[in-house]
């Protein structure tokens, strides 16, 4: 992708301190140091590509040579402030050290700090790439920054900080810039597409701003791209197609075709991202992505996540989880494969047989059915089959009993995540009860102990008059697996199923 021309990065580049984005803590120590006039001579910015390094080197720039200076606010007017935004300006010189020609200067710089500014306050040098300078350059950098003129300032701008020798370094401020925020990526596109009159959906600036990696020139690069492609009014579907990922109503009948067990769409879907080009390492970052947002709407019943055609429709949170899983278990396989596209194939089609698992519920009310016509002693058995596992094992006096299976029910009010919560394992101690869960994901864990638990603590509160408080304990992975397997062999819930269905246990699969 060639990021050198950019109309937008261009004309929408910070011209003050303020205007900078995602930098406020390098801006507000470089504005202090202006304001209390402590002026550093020797600074280092060091930082990802297109995180504003050079952009405010040269309002540092203008900050100390505009007719009203050294002044955090420079006038953006008078000819000095003109002359570094343009740079042209006699007196501050951007060197690239990457080029031979900055080689030149730099072999030079010893004879031209020797001269004060011709008009400006400061001679101003701002050396792009620094890291790129030879050792035999780097000498003759340290010479002139060991006891440098008081009119002179150097800003070193890199993307590899460690490559600049320690001599170096040690004489130097540093100033760290950090990658930018998504979402103040997101906002500041915003802004320029309402100001230019791009139409853009939001869907859209979220792809570009994805790709970008907090790189708020490559976004406004892919903008431009994007803006050249296809015009005034950009579509989620024309950043797809510009930057070669598939947009989110391919990621929507991916996962139809999961569900409906369509291994066939899969590969015609496949193919058709082969034949766009589609990078599918990154595909398969956005496929975790898109599954982990399924989940969140799916337990917050936000329809307008879904497409038409799947608002009314009922998906369940185990099934989302699994396909969770295996995504995560299989994105390293993805990215080291020689064939990507294959190893994607491949993970596509454990997410379809992941599907197939039945739950234990599920198997015993199937179970159930078939068993429609038994005699009553056998229904009853069936009754006390159902029984929750874990109900069998708890043991508690009467009072803590009455919170505990008040618990126990607010957890049916999470429709959504109950069949996660039936499995979870109580234990009151004091005013605190341990809800021990098998490993999940983060996000159902953070829903788990930020709505769920709050809501219940809350209705406990009132119910009972005292405050208890929830705790979510995870567990699960013993080392141990022959003690593992007869707890397993043990469990009163798996010997039920063994008696009633007349079975053995062949092998046990974590
Ligand atoms: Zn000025």
């Amino acid at each position: 992708m060639n990021m050198s021309y950019s109309v937008i990065a261009r004309k929408w580049r910070p011209a003050t301190f303020d205007e900078v984005i995602g930098q406020e803590a390098v801006i507000q120590t470089l504005k202090n140091s202006i304001a209390e006039g402590r002026i550093h001579h020797s600074l280092i910015f060091s930082g990802l590509r297109g995180t504003g390094k050079t952009s405010t080197a040269r309002i540092y720039a203008k900050a100390l040579n505009c007719k009203n200076g050294p002044t955090v606010e420079p006038c953006l007017e008078c000819d000095a402030c003109k002359e570094i935004a343009e740079g042209r300006d006699i007196d501050v010189m951007e060197i690239d050290a990457a080029s031979n020609k900055g080689v030149d200067d730099i072999r030079n710089l010893k004879e031209i700090v020797q001269y004060p500014p011709i008009r400006d306050r400061y001679r101003v040098f701002i050396i792009d790439e620094v890291h790129m300078l030879s050792t035999h350059a780097f000498n003759a950098l340290l010479k002139t920054i060991e006891e440098p003129p008081s009119y002179v300032v150097f800003i070193l701008a890199t993307t590899e900080p460690h490559k600049i020798p320690a001599t170096i370094r040690s004489r130097c401020q540093i100033f760290e810039f950090k990658k930018i925020p998504p979402v103040q990526i997101i906002r500041h596109l915003k802004d320029i597409c309402d100001k230019e009159g791009i139409d853009i959906e939001e869907s859209a600036l979220k792809l570009i701003v994805d790709a970008s990696e907090g790189s708020m020139r490559d976004a406004q690069s892919l903008l431009d791209q994007i803006v050249s492609f296809s015009g005034g009014k950009i579509t989620e579907e024309d950043v797809s197609i510009v930057l070669g990922v598939p947009d989110s109503t391919v990621f929507f009948k991916i996962f139809k075709a999961i569900v409906n067990d369509d291994r066939k769409s899969i590969v015609d879907i496949l193919d058709k991202l082969e034949e766009r080009n589609t990078d599918f390492v990154k595909f398969v970052l956005r496929l975790g992505e898109f599954f982990n947002n399924l989940l969140h709407a799916i337990v917050n019943n936000d329809k307008d996540f879904f497409p038409e055609e799947l608002k009314e429709k009922k998906f369940s949170v185990e099934d989302v989880i699994r396909y969770l899983n295996v995504i995560l278990q299989n994105e390293r396989f993805v990215r080291e494969s020689f064939n990507p596209r294959i190893a994607v194939e491949l993970l596509l089609f454990k997410m379809v047989f992941a599907s197939k698992v039945m739950p234990i519920s599920e198997l015993i009310s199937k179970k159930k059915l078939i068993n429609k016509t038994t005699t009553k002693t056998e229904s009853e058995k069936l009754q006390n089959l159902n029984l929750d596992e874990n109900q069998l094992k708890e043991n508690h006096s009467d009072k803590g009993d009455d919170i505990l299976n008040f618990v126990r029910k607010s957890f049916e009010d999470f429709e959504e995540i109950a069949p996660i919560l039936r499995k979870a394992k109580l234990d009151l101690e004091g005013d605190i009860i341990t809800v021990n869960l098998h490993p999940l994901p983060n996000s159902v864990k953070e829903l788990i102990e930020n709505k769920v638990f709050k809501s219940i603590e809350g209705n406990a509160h009132i119910k009972f008059q005292k405050r208890i408080k929830l705790n979510l304990e995870i567990s699960g992975g013993n080392n141990n697996p022959v003690s593992e397997s007869e707890k397993i062999a043990n469990h009163p819930l798996v010997k039920k199923i063994l008696e009633e269905f007349e079975g053995r246990i062949e092998r046990i699969i974590k």
